[in-house]
């Protein structure tokens, strides 16, 4: 099919008027017409021209049409050979059939009778190459395809983070030689015989994956990321995707394992190195406060007394020293719940009470700013929970003082508390400032202070919401930010009942 030409057509006939008049009616139909005289003339063409389409007249002096034909269809090429034939040979026309002719025309014909056989070898032809070309696409396509996923489960393989995929069962079906080593997994054990909580001591990842590969998690947006240790000194980020067909439907679920012991590294000893520092700047700094304190006092009554320029650069002084204390203040409390110092003081305590104890505290604050603080619990107490009261005090007393910090004067600041399912759900909502979005991710990064025209003057350390993320992680809460520019913001913070709750300080 590749030595053919769809536009050549030939014509072998011994009668001149024949072959002219045959010319004439191609031409027509757009051929390009090639004619010969005799049985060899018409081979040699075949032999130079990629026709397509044969006109063969049956009954020539010298090599006959049949002979013809049989060298025709030797040569494998897919040309149509329509023969034209006397009335007298229909058996001829049989024989030529059966040897491999597509069709013959009686002699003498009409030039429709032509017309129509043409047309109809020429579709036929069209058919022929059509279907070529769409088994020759298939095949490309199936080569692509085993190409495409051969390349694909290299790429996989030589990844240098560990990938492991399971079906909609939650069966293993991959694992790469990177989870293989990560994990410790023994080299020998194939994917299928190896179960999710072989490889994951923790039963609360083991049951995500397997609602993940069931199609429990469609929505990936939220699934959160599992942090592991294995054998005492390697710690990985575990994060695990559905893996979705084309029609929406899930396939199963990838888990990707990266190494993050060298950054868990790095971070401790940054933990250490500012824990120390903190530590070693807290005393002289204290000491410095209470000097100036001293000097002030000691000045009254004299002419360098309140109002003097002394006295107002002591006093910004003092100011300045008291925001360091602060700041100090809150990088240990962050070091200490960084280093795990938890579960200090465990007690059963009521939230209820905390939340009211805090709200009777800040009140004062709040009054001053003309503002209207309420705290409401539920008519019956809340069930306790284990956790350090202080730590509590501490989420919670850091909330309701943004809250009062950040809205403006006569403003609301209202604290619920509630049962929602195995948790104490907290909501510390106000009516001030609000978070523009784009801020909403890093007010929970250490010193990260939203400044604008509202805030530039309030004072603050940019550690309290990584300090009350701490501790609610520890607690193996959940908190939870929502706020709305000149609306104002709302935090909720849920905290399970049954797992022990923890705290420091
Ligand atoms: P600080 O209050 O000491 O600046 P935080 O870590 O407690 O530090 O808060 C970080 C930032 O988040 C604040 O500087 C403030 O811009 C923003 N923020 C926190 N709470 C609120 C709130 N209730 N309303 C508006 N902005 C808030």
């Amino acid at each position: 099919m590749e030595n053919i030409d769809p536009k050549k057509i030939l014509v072998i006939d011994d009668e001149p008027s024949l072959r002219e008049g045959a010319r004439r009616i191609l031409s027509k139909m757009n051929f390009e017409v090639f004619l010969a005289s005799k049985g060899e003339d018409g081979l040699e063409v075949i032999d130079k021209e990629p026709i397509a389409i044969v006109l063969l007249d049956m009954k020539m002096p010298g090599m006959d049409g049949m002979e013809v034909l049989k060298c025709i269809m030797a040569l494998e090429r897919g040309i149509i050979v329509i023969v034209i034939t006397g009335y007298a040979t229909v058996e001829t026309a049989i024989e030529a059939m059966q040897r491999g002719a597509y069709n013959f025309i009686p002699k003498p014909y009409q030039p429709d009778q032509l017309r129509i056989a043409v047309s109809r070898a020429r579709e036929k032809l069209e058919f022929a190459i059509e279907t070529k070309r769409l088994q020759e696409e298939r095949k490309r396509t199936l080569e692509d395809l085993h190409t495409e996923k051969s390349r694909t489960l290299t790429i996989i393989e030589s990844l240098p983070n560990g990938v492991m995929v399971t079906n909609s069962e939650g069966r293993v079906v991959l694992i790469n030689p990177a989870c293989y080593r990560y994990l410790d997994i023994d080299q020998k054990k194939e994917p299928g015989d190896i179960k999710l909580e072989y490889i994951f001591k923790s039963q609360e990842l083991c049951d995500l994956i397997l609602d993940i590969s069931k199609g429990r998690y469609i929505d990936y947006t939220d699934i959160p990321a599992h942090e592991i240790e294995v054998n005492n000194k390697k710690f990985f980020m575990v994060r695990c995707r559905p893996v979705m067909g084309e029609r929406r439907e899930c396939l199963g679920a990838v888990v990707n394992i990266v190494d993050i012991s060298t950054m868990k590294a790095i971070d401790q000893v940054k933990s250490e190195f500012v824990a120390k520092v903190t530590h070693e700047l807290r005393s002289p700094l204290s000491t410095i406060h209470e000097q100036l304190n001293m000097v002030m006092m000691s000045n009254m009554g004299e002419n360098r007394g309140e109002g003097s320029e002394d006295q107002y650069i002591l006093s910004r002084a003092k100011e300045k020293t008291k925001a360091l204390i602060a700041t100090i203040g809150d990088l240990l409390d962050l070091s200490r719940i960084e280093a795990g110092m938890a579960a200090k003081d465990p007690k059963p305590i009521q939230i209820d009470e905390i939340l009211k104890n805090v709200g009777d505290f800040l009140n004062a604050r709040a009054v001053a700013k003309n503002q209207t603080l309420t705290v409401t619990t539920p008519e019956n107490p809340l069930p306790p929970i284990t956790a350090d009261p202080m730590a509590v005090e501490s989420v919670f007393g850091n909330l309701i003082s943004n809250a009062i910090n950040y809205t403006q004067e006569g403003g609301q600041i209202d604290v619920t508390c509630d049962l929602a399912g195995n948790n104490i759900r907290v909501k510390v909502k106000d009516n001030g400032f609000g978070i523009d979005a784009k801020y909403m991710d890093k007010i929970f990064e250490r010193f990260y202070r939203v400044k604008n025209d509202k805030t530039r003057f309030i004072n603050g350390t940019g550690l309290g919401l990584p300090i009350v993320k701490g501790i609610v992680d520890s607690m193996n809460g959940y908190i939870n930010v929502e706020s709305e520019v000149n609306r104002g913001t709302s935090f909720t913070v849920l905290i399970p009942i049954k797992k022990t709750s923890i705290g420091i300080m």
